[in-house]
């Protein structure tokens, strides 16, 4: 679907795609949760790009390697295509929270890297996340934020009352229904807008 072409669906990685372990380190940690391929299988068919956005601050703390990172990666990208999902792209930021990089949810590096690269329209974008820099990184992006309960978040600490929250779903798959519903009835309230009047052309006296 050509339309929803400009619409990213950022994922965090960690407690939102496979289960929370405080720090994955190795490929043998990643352990895709149950109803992952499923919903970004439907996310594809809907025809939005598909990003993971995931701050991965254990490279700079020395609990794994790029290598390590990268070998956790294809075996994501491997268990997504055997369910016939895939995502469109990974975003990893290696750096050490001290640093304050600019790559780092809640900053936004990751989704202006995606908007270069896919040309996305972040007001039209979604983040999706088990924690509260995601629903801040999707606040500070204007992207609608889903917050998923399969990772750290139990949806009721006192956090989730001050940042903009605007679905809160068991899982990935409730996010992806969620999701998917609101791109049609925000599509079907764009078209049963009224047209922007046309500039009457000056006429010659
Ligand atoms: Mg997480």
């Amino acid at each position: 679907m050509k339309t929803n072409a400009k619409i990213a669906v950022f994922l965090d990685r960690d407690g939102t795609i496979n289960r929370e372990r405080n720090y994955v380190n190795r490929a043998a940690d990643f352990e895709l949760l149950p109803e992952v391929a499923d919903a970004i299988r439907a996310l594809n068919e809907a025809g939005v790009k598909v990003l993971v956005a995931s701050n991965q601050s254990g490279v700079a703390r020395g609990y794994l390697t790029m290598k390590h990172l990268g070998s956790i990666t294809s075996k994501m990208h491997r268990q997504l295509a055997k369910g016939g999902a895939r995502v469109d792209a990974v975003y990893y930021c290696p750096f050490h929270p001290d640093d304050k990089p600019y790559c780092r949810k809640p900053s936004v590096g990751m989704a202006m890297e995606a908007r270069e690269q896919f040309g996305v329209d972040l007001k039209r974008s979604y983040m999706v996340g088990d924690n509260r820099v995601d629903m801040e990184f999707g606040a500070n992006i204007g992207a609608r934020n889903v917050l998923v309960l399969t990772g750290h978040a139990r949806g009721d600490e006192p956090w989730t009352r001050t940042v903009k929250i605007h679905c809160v779903a068991q899982n990935l798959s409730g996010a992806v229904l969620w999701i998917l519903q609101d791109i049609r009835k925000r599509r079907k309230a764009r078209a049963a807008r009224p047209a922007p009047a046309r500039k009457r052309k000056p006429t010659a006296r």
